[in-house]
């Protein structure tokens, strides 16, 4: 079975004519995809074509099977996807901006040591579409519309390495963005990378000028190869050429992610490491105090160090703020959700296929 929601507006008047329809039909379909509705909820198609269509695709790319309301007014989703994979999204109102957090991949194979996303290894890449049917999801849920958006903005956080799955992730830019769907503006979108170089560049050439925001997370090789494994392959000179060329061809201020993990990264020697590595970059710091994520027991720093690190930074005339963690209480960092998901449920993180071959 394939997706509705992975095909573009011109992928979609294709496809009616292969049906026999006429092209009118392709701008109902989109409409309908857009909103995330089912077959069902069509009212202005004939009832025969969606029976065939829908032998053929899926009209939604997922459900929402839970939602977790925090405290500070972030929500967060498990989103059952049609082969019984699960991943997971939030979403946090901002006065810029209603923000969500969008999952690239089941899974990650980046192998983080702090990340409770990557505990299960990768299990399969997303597919543009079913990044998309996140968005379109959430944004129903909050009585949006494409005309009347209730998602405005987006960072590709959530779990998997965006990089690393490319191609949907380039096409699902390209679809969000696209101004006869819930067109997102490509400026209100981050992009979230462990720093694969080669990727960082060929985005660049892209013409996709996302919000490039790159998880530095420790200054020198030795204690980033200690924290990202990937960092081996792509040292923090070559992460950081590729980031120069990015914002050469976009213009786009580069957002260094630094995560605090207490004797890892947070003392203030990691701190002046910092300021004089990122010098002379156009670029803003965001640090965040590191998640306690259970099976990784690794953990954040107190809030005295936290200034003490932050002033250092100031001081030497870097941009940094401190993120605002949202959700906490909801498990709002990476792949919490669905890790526990997996733990309680006994649930295959390969979802119901995976079962069936046991
Ligand atoms: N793979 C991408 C995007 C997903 S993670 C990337 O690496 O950037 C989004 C951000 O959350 C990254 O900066 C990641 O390093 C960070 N992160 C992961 N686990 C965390 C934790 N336990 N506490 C704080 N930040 C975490």
């Amino acid at each position: 079975m394939k997706l509705l929601q992975d095909l573009s507006y011109a992928e979609l008047n294709e496809l009616v004519g292969r049906y026999g329809e006429p092209s009118f039909r392709a701008a109902q379909l989109y409409s309908l995809a857009m909103r995330h509705k089912e077959y069902e909820e069509a009212t202005n198609l004939p009832k025969k074509f969606l029976v065939a269509l829908s032998e053929e695709y899926y009209a939604t790319a997922l459900e929402i099977t839970e939602t977790y309301r925090g405290k500070d007014g972030a929500e967060k989703y498990l989103f059952s996807l049609r082969d019984g994979c699960v991943i997971e999204g939030v979403y946090m109102p901002h006065n810029y901006g209603d923000t969500l957090c969008v999952s690239t991949q089941v899974g990650c194979r980046m192998g983080c040591v702090f990340c409770a996303s990557g505990l299960n290894g990768l299990v399969r890449n997303l597919s543009a579409g079913e990044m998309l049917a996140e968005v379109l999801a959430v944004n129903r849920l909050h009585g949006g519309t494409p005309e009347k958006r209730a998602v405005t903005n987006i960072v590709l956080m959530g779990s998997g390495e965006p990089l690393d799955n490319y191609y949907n992730v380039t096409k699902f830019l390209r679809l969000v963005s696209d101004e006869r769907g819930i067109n997102i503006s490509l400026r209100n979108i981050s992009l979230s990378t462990c720093g694969l170089a080669d990727k960082i560049r060929k985005l660049a050439d892209s013409g996709l000028a996302v919000t490039l925001t790159v998880s530095l997370h420790a200054a020198t090789d030795e204690k980033r190869s200690a924290l990202l494994p990937v960092n081996r392959k792509y040292p923090i000179a070559e992460v950081l050429d590729a980031v120069k060329y990015y914002f050469a061809k976009t213009g786009r201020r580069i957002i260094f992610e630094y995560a605090l993990a207490e004797g890892k990264n947070a003392d203030v020697k990691s701190a002046t490491e910092l300021a004089e590595l990122v010098k002379g970059i156009n670029c803003h710091v965001n640090l965040i105090n590191l998640n306690y994520v259970k099976e990784r027991g690794m953990r954040g720093i107190a809030s005295g160090e936290i200034k003490e690190f932050m002033q250092t930074l100031e001081s030497r005339g870097v941009s940094v703020t401190l993120r605002r963690s949202m959700g906490n209480d909801i498990g709002g960092a990476c792949g919490q959700l669905r890790a526990r998901y997996i733990a309680e449920r006994g649930a295959s993180p390969k979802g119901a296929e995976a079962e069936e071959e046991k």
